[in-house]
């Protein structure tokens, strides 16, 4: 029994569910993959830059070589756009390769995380597969309790996740409640403040992180290119914090961890900042459209700062999920974070989120 032979904490895991593939839908559809709306994973409407395909279609002749292992022409972007020295930059593949990083390099059987209840899935995951435990903070109204996080930790706690904003919830927390969470939080526990979504929000509306790490050397704050800047595909992601901390990390990341052709798209689309800022334009306009789009079908929803929106339906949102798949459209049920009512709908183009709505409306009707 390979299961029951499993390191304990990996036995309780259940599997990381992503959103049901196009093709696999189009096809017990019988219809047209080019049909389907996908609104499920957090993924940027606006296709890629352009600037990103043609550095990528650069990089192509490249490809029998290994990756930049230390990824230098990245990090000093890196550390140009943002202020940071490189060596204060961890690069990941995509930032749930940090999460499980810092997991690899801070926890084991006997300690333990932090974070809170409807919080992003891989925290668990990389705690358990390391043999330490996973410590769950009920929510307040979906959002974080900020004091029952303080109060969870122990001795025994090495690492402490916060995401801002949450997935799958969209909640945020201000910069005020950042400064005094992280005043109290004891020098023994680092926090990862998980900014995976921090682009959708307009420059200033959410504490910045990077603005923190001078002042807390327990701090390291996880970004993507994944989300705002459309690299979902190729995974890449990084983390700043100390040096001290970054050197520990880069102990333990795989040698070529980011690939080459995300190394290169990630230095062109950290200079499209055109695409940065067309995609936040689309996604608070998207935002819009679907929070009247849900009003006008008298259903509630969790206000969100992220690319997506978690609504709830007030009843089992497993029936409604199956009926907007049989027309066509994929979202996330977000069962598996406790909220059984709910589903997460990520932003689309305008005429994606119409289709979502649209196909919405049947599905309540014929309920
Ligand atoms: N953090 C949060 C809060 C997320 O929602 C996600 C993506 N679902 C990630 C990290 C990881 O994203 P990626 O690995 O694509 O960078």
């Amino acid at each position: 029994d390979f299961l029951a032979l499993a390191v304990p904490g990996v036995q309780k895991l259940s599997p990381y569910v992503t959103g049901k593939p196009i093709d696999e839908l189009a096809r017990e559809l019988g219809i047209d993959p080019a049909q389907i709306v996908k609104l499920a994973s957090n993924e940027n409407p606006l296709g890629p830059s352009l600037k990103v395909l043609e550095a990528i279609r650069a990089e192509l002749p490249e490809l029998t070589r290994y990756p930049d292992g230390s990824g230098y022409v990245l990090k000093q972007k890196l550390s140009e756009r943002f202020g940071l020295s490189p060596e204060l930059i961890t690069l990941g593949n995509g930032s749930n390769d940090i999460i499980d990083i810092v997991a690899r390099a801070y926890l084991a059987p006997g300690l333990n995380a932090v974070f809170s209840a409807h919080a992003f899935a891989a925290y668990p995951i990389c705690t358990q597969a390391v043999g330490a435990e996973s410590r769950v903070v009920p929510a307040i109204d979906y959002g974080y309790d900020l004091d029952g996080l303080i109060k969870a930790i122990d001795d025994h706690t090495r690492v402490l996740f916060l995401a801002n904003p949450n997935n799958p919830t969209g909640t945020w927390f201000g910069a005020e409640a950042l400064e005094q969470f992280l005043s109290r939080v004891p020098a023994h526990v680092l926090v990862v403040l998980d900014e995976a979504y921090i682009e959708f929000s307009e420059p200033g509306e959410l504490p910045n992180g990077l603005d923190y790490l001078d002042r807390y050397p327990n701090l390291l704050v996880s970004r993507t290119l994944c989300k705002a800047y459309g690299l979902a595909g190729l995974r890449v992601g990084y983390a700043a914090s100390s040096a001290q901390i970054a050197d520990v990390l880069n102990r333990v990341r795989q040698p070529f961890n980011v690939n080459s052709l995300a190394l290169v798209a990630a230095c062109a689309a950290l200079d499209d900042t055109d695409y940065l800022a067309a995609g936040r334009r689309l996604n608070s306009a998207g935002m819009a459209q679907l929070e009247a789009g849900l009003r006008e079908l008298g259903l509630a929803w969790i206000p969100s700062k992220g690319n997506f929106i978690a609504v709830d339906f007030g009843r089992d949102a497993a029936p409604i999920n199956a009926g907007l798949l049989r027309e066509g459209v994929i979202v996330r049920p977000i069962a598996g974070y406790g909220m059984p009512t709910f589903l997460r709908v990520s932003i689309g183009t305008e005429q994606e989120n119409a289709r979502f709505l649209e196909a919405l409306s049947k599905v309540l009707a014929s309920a």
